[in-house]
């Protein structure tokens, strides 16, 4: 049989402008995406086998969902596509930063993806009273521990409902929960497309991985600790889910719920719907946050 010379599949590991590609029929194939493609993994594409059997992402398909991080120079820089869902970890140790937690849950979203929180070494500590909150506006919230193997299961679960991107802050075990979830054999794939041209050590941009309980994971050293963007101030406010049947209720059609009076968002925290943890991190978010965004 010959090979096929085109077909659509999906982008599973990136390294600079080489791209390992999935094609529907199941082969794997190592790609060159031309300077002016910009390929994410996760994204689909359009892959073209040339004469000399080389293979070439012609074009990328179009992205139900896109998650960006704000690059050095403060822009908003594209990370990964077709995520359905940010898993955020936080654990016993390092402390947990509460605002970071919240900036990750406001991206997600702001993308319109799932998300759910991760308490991890459970074996160092109970998890704490606040991630109760977070259950009860509706996130999921699953307790493991990569020592002892409590919650794994559970996060498997979790994880087998699309394409996640763990995120969090360094040292809160999102390497070794990957490492549980996905064992050595998946890895191997980045190790693969690590490989560079030229022999030299090189570190892969991106990895796609899937899940032997199904699911799959996104895995990039940018995207585990980045700082998502949010868009305008008028934006964070959307990016708080509890906050939804406020919006719109204030007297100010532009209010932004900090001290204008007939604020429909301070009173549900004055009458403690929404908590004050969660409005202190808005008021802090809302200060980071860029102009608003032209619709
Ligand atoms: P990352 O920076 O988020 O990727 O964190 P790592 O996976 O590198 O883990 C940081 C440190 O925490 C390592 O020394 C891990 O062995 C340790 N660690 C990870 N998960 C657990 C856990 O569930 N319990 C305990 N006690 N230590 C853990
Ligand atoms: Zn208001």
């Amino acid at each position: 049989m010959r090979e096929a010379t085109a077909g659509t599949g999906l982008a599973v590991a990136r390294h600079r402008r080489r791209i390992e590609v999935e094609s529907d029929a199941g082969e794997r194939l190592s790609c060159i995406a031309p300077r002016r493609l910009d390929v994410l993994c996760g994204d689909r594409v359009r892959w073209r086998r040339e004469r000399d059997g080389t293979c070439v992402v012609a074009k990328t398909l179009p992205r139900e969902t896109l998650l960006t991080r704000i690059d050095n120079r403060g822009r908003a820089e594209p990370v990964a596509a077709n995520l359905t869902q940010l898993v955020a970890v936080v654990a016993a140790a390092p402390a947990p930063d509460w605002l970071l937690l919240d900036r990750y849950l406001a991206a997600a979203e702001l993308m319109g993806i799932e998300a759910a929180v991760v308490y991890n070494k459970r074996d160092l500590a109970p998890q704490p009273g606040r991630l109760a909150d977070y259950a009860r506006i509706g996130y999921a919230v699953v307790s493991t521990s990569v020592a002892d193997g409590t919650g794994l299961e559970a996060l498997a679960r979790l994880l087998a409902r699309g394409r996640s991107a763990l995120v969090g802050q360094s040292g809160v075990g999102k390497s070794s929960l990957l490492n549980a979830l996905v064992g050595d054999g998946v890895q191997a794939v980045g190790a693969l497309a690590a490989k560079g041209r030229h022999g030299r050590h090189t570190t892969t941009t991106a990895v796609l991985h899937g899940l032997p309980g199904g699911g799959e994971i996104v895995d990039m050293p940018g995207v585990r600790q980045y700082a998502p963007y949010l868009g305008g101030t008028a934006d964070v406010a959307r990016g708080f889910r509890e906050l939804a049947p406020y919006l719109g209720r204030c007297r100010f059609a532009d209010c932004r719920h900090r001290a204008e009076p007939d604020c429909a968002v301070k009173a549900a925290v004055e009458s403690g719907a929404v908590t004050p943890e969660r409005y202190e991190s808005y008021l802090k978010l809302v200060e980071v946050a860029g102009p608003a965004r032209r619709e």
